[in-house]
């Protein structure tokens, strides 16, 4: 068993409530995301798993085992920060070697193990060079290699890509992904970054102050948020909200169309029209609506293919289609249908 779980976590520093009240499992061998805005708590949840640090209350569990109060190294994780931390003045086999050596592994297994591990992350040609001498890539896969020489039950991932340019970070995305697959290790991976969080869970847990707010599926996150807090964090452009009554109406911008592109039933309003962009081939409208509560700014977003003519300065009617309105209570923010 290698499934991790928290049971109403609490960490607080002199009166900040890192971690609120939280609870939290994983299912075997899944890849589980924490995303949230700096400071929400994802780093504290994290550390505190692998035990770094103490919960004011609350138990962690991992395999089913209360580990509360074991130190790190009985846990069976092993956690890559953000930093890598590698020793500069050791080389690659030296760095990868070192845990084994801590553990009082004997030295031929160590670089037998050391020597697998570099293999399964392509890194074999590299093992005589020191940090200074590689890319950020082949320092976060020296760093992987480290964690895993250990045979470890969960992997805690910290922002582990944060440090790479746009394109490597892609590639290496992907290469973290299939790699998980493969190895088939519990993971928890901490990212502030959505589209990250996107393509690498299983699930996402979506956190705000101490709180975990929603976990599901990166689809059911993106398509039934629970509340106005992730309907607005997790979408680019965010959610569009619009008061009617005593409810937020929520829908997505790629659902607000020109009226003669929605078929079926659909709800309509009429669109102020006051700036518009292209990116990626998508218009982006942006302008308001009023639903009775006065003119709020919403956000449209046509595909190519749809042609409809808009000019800045009309007025539009655009539609929703009626089974993509989500609706929320004002005063809550908590879903209502
Ligand atoms: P980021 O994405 O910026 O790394 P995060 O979601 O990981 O943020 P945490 O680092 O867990 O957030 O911090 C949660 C809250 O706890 C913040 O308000 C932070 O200032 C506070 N905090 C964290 N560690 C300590 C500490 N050792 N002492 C006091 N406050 C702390």
């Amino acid at each position: 068993m290698n499934t991790v779980e928290v049971k109403d976590l609490h960490k607080h520093f002199d009166g900040v409530h890192a971690i609120d009240g939280i609870d939290l499992a994983t299912s075997e061998g899944e890849y589980l995301v924490l995303l949230g805005p700096s400071g929400c708590g994802k780093t504290t949840l994290l550390r505190t798993i692998a035990g770094l640090e103490e919960p004011t209350s609350g138990d962690v569990l991992i395999g089913g085992q209360v580990v509360t109060g074991l130190p790190p190294r009985a846990r069976r994780i092993a956690m890559v920060f953000q930093s890598y931390a590698l020793y500069p003045h050791k080389t690659v086999l030296a760095n990868i070697v070192f845990p084994l050596k801590a553990a009082r592994i004997p030295p031929e297994e160590r670089e037998r193990k050391a020597r697998t591990a570099a293999g399964m992350l392509g890194i074999e040609h590299l093992l005589d060079r020191r940090p200074r001498q590689l890319s950020g890539g082949e320092r976060q896969r020296v760093a992987l290699a480290r964690a895993i020489v250990r045979d470890p039950t969960v992997f805690l991932l910290d922002e582990p890509l944060s440090n790479l340019d746009a394109k490597l970070r892609a590639s290496a995305r992907d290469e973290l992904k299939r790699f998980q697959q493969e190895i088939g290790t519990t993971t928890i991976y901490v990212t502030h970054d959505q589209s990250e969080a996107m393509g690498l869970g299983d699930r996402i847990a979506v956190m705000s102050q101490g709180r975990v707010r929603q976990v599901g599926e990166p689809v059911e996150i993106y398509d039934d948020p629970a509340d106005t807090f992730v309907a607005t964090f997790i979408g680019s452009p965010p959610m569009n909200l619009v008061p009617r009554g005593d409810v937020l109406v929520g829908f997505r911008p790629e659902h607000l169309l020109p009226v003669e592109n929605v078929p079926g039933e659909r709800v309509t309003a009429t669109l102020e029209v006051q700036r518009m962009e292209y990116l990626s081939g998508d218009r982006h409208i942006y302008g308001t609506v009023d639903l009775g509560e006065g003119p709020c700014r919403v956000i449209a977003r046509l595909p190519a293919t749809v042609e409809t003519p808009i000019e800045v300065g009309e007025r539009h009617d655009f539609a929703v289609p009626a089974g993509r309105l989500r609706f929320f209570e004002t005063a809550s923010g908590n879903r209502t249908a």
